[in-house]
C-alpha cells in the first residue's frame, strides 16, 4: 500500500499536465470510518487524497457516467483525460467499459493501486457501533490496523474484510499507466464454494430465501446508481412508456426489476461487490451476482473486464456452436 506522501505527488504531478482534465481519489469522510470520493481539479486538492483498507468505492463508476454529460450549446466538449485511483477489481470496471466502448482508452489515464482488501463497515461497526470521530486506517504485515478514539486496534484480514476480498482474483489492477506500490499476492480462486453451498438447497428452500429478500426492497435504486456498469443512457427502470417494470414496491415487481438488473449484468458484472455494501436493506446481491458469474464462467469460459481487446460476451458467437439456437 503507498505511503500518502508519494500518492499525493504522483497525484499533483498528474494534475499538472495539460492533458488532464480532474483526477478521482479518496479522501477520508466526514465521519467515523467513512471514506468519500475526492475530486483534485488543481494540485492543492491532491493534500487530501488517501488510499487506505477502508477506500472501499469503485471510483469507475464516475467515468462512463462522465463520457453521458451534455456539452452547453456553441461549447466545445473538453477531451482532455480523466485520471483515476484504481484498486484491482475497479480496474476490471475500467476494462469492461472500454470493451463495451463505454469509453475510449485516450479519454482515461489509469492509476492503479494493489489492494489487500478493503474492510466490510458493517463488520466494523458491530464491533465499535457509533463512532462518529474520524478513524484511520492502513495495512501492516497482513492485518488491518484501525486508529479508533480508543485506541489502535489490530485485525487479521479474514475477521475484517470484505466478503469479496476473500474470493479476489484480481487484486493487482489489470490495466494501469501507472501503477502505485508493489504488487500483491493473488489467493482468490474460481471455486465458487459460497454459490455451490447455495445450489444444493432445494428450489422452494431458494425460492423462500429470494422471496424474503426481495420483499425487503425498497427500490431505493442505490444499487444501480453505485454499479460502474450500469451506465445506460436510459435505463430500462426509468422508462414509462412502456413501463417494462413498475415502481411499485410489491413482491412481483420487486422480482422482476432484480431479475431484469442480475441478467443485464450477466458477462459484465467484475465482482466489485459495490451494489450489496450500498444496500441499506442489506440483501445480499453478490449471490445472485455471483451465480451468473459462475455460468458464464463454467459455460463460456469467460471473465469480463480483464482483457481490453475481448469482445464482450454476448456480441460473440461461433459458426458451429453446438448450441441449436445458432442458425
Ligand atoms: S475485491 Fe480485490 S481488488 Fe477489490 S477491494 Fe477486495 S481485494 Fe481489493
Ligand atoms: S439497493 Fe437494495 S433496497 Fe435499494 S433497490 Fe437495490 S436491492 Fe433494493
Ligand atoms: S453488479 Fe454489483 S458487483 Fe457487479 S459490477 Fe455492479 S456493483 Fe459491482
Amino acid at each position: 500500500m503507498p505511503d500518502f506522501d508519494k500518492l499525493r505527488a504522483l497525484a499533483k504531478e498528474t494534475i499538472s499536465r495539460d492533458d488532464i482534465k480532474y483526477l478521482i481519489g479518496w479522501r477520508q469522510g466526514t465521519y467515523g470510518y467513512r471514506t468519500s470520493p475526492h475530486f483534485v481539479r488543481i494540485p492543492e486538492d491532491a493534500d487530501q487524497l488517501i488510499f487506505s483498507p477502508l477506500c472501499s468505492s469503485n471510483l469507475a463508476t464516475y467515468l462512463a457516467l462522465a463520457e453521458k454529460r451534455p456539452v452547453p450549446r456553441g461549447s466545445q466538449p473538453d477531451t482532455r483525460k480523466v485520471a483515476i485511483l484504481v484498486k484491482g477489481c475497479d480496474s476490471r470496471a475500467v476494462v469492461q467499459q472500454l470493451v463495451e466502448q463505454g469509453i475510449k482508452r485516450e479519454a482515461v489515464y489509469v492509476i492503479g493501486c494493489p489492494c489487500e482488501g478493503v474492510v466490510d463497515l458493517r463488520k466494523l461497526e458491530e464491533k465499535y457501533p457509533h463512532t462518529l470521530d474520524r478513524v484511520g486506517a492502513r495495512w501492516e504485515n497482513g492485518n488491518v490496523s484501525l486508529d479508533l478514539p480508543s485506541g489502535n486496534a489490530v485485525f487479521p484480514r479474514e475477521e475484517i474484510v470484505a466478503g469479496k476480498c476473500l474470493t479476489c482474483r484480481y487484486p493487482n489492477p489489470v490495466i494501469a499507466d501507472v501503477t502505485l506500490g508493489e504488487n500483491v499476492e493473488v489467493s482468490g480462486s474460481t471455486a465458487f464454494e459460497d454459490i455451490n453451498r447455495f445450489e444444493v438447497k432445494s428450489a422452494q428452500e431458494r425460492w423462500t430465501f429470494w422471496r424474503d429478500k426481495f420483499n425487503s426492497c425498497i427500490r431505493c435504486y442505490a444499487c444501480r446508481n453505485v454499479c460502474p456498469m450500469c451506465y445506460c443512457a436510459e435505463c430500462i427502470l426509468d422508462k414509462q412508456n412502456p413501463a417494462w417494470i413498475q415502481r411499485s414496491v410489491n413482491i412481483s415487481e420487486n422480482t422482476a426489476f432484480q431479475l431484469a438488473r442480475a441478467f443485464h449484468l450477466a458477462g459484465r458484472c467484475i465482482e466489485c461487490g459495490e451494489c450489496e455494501r450500498v444496500c441499506p436493506v442489506e440483501i445480499p446481491l453478490s449471490y445472485l451476482n455471483r451465480k451468473l458469474v459462475k455460468e458464464v464462467t463454467e459455460q463460456f469460459a469467460f471473465t469480463p473486464g480483464v482483457d481490453p481487446e475481448a469482445k464482450p460476451l454476448l456480441v460473440g458467437y461461433r459458426p458451429n456452436d453446438k448450441g441449436d439456437f445458432i442458425l
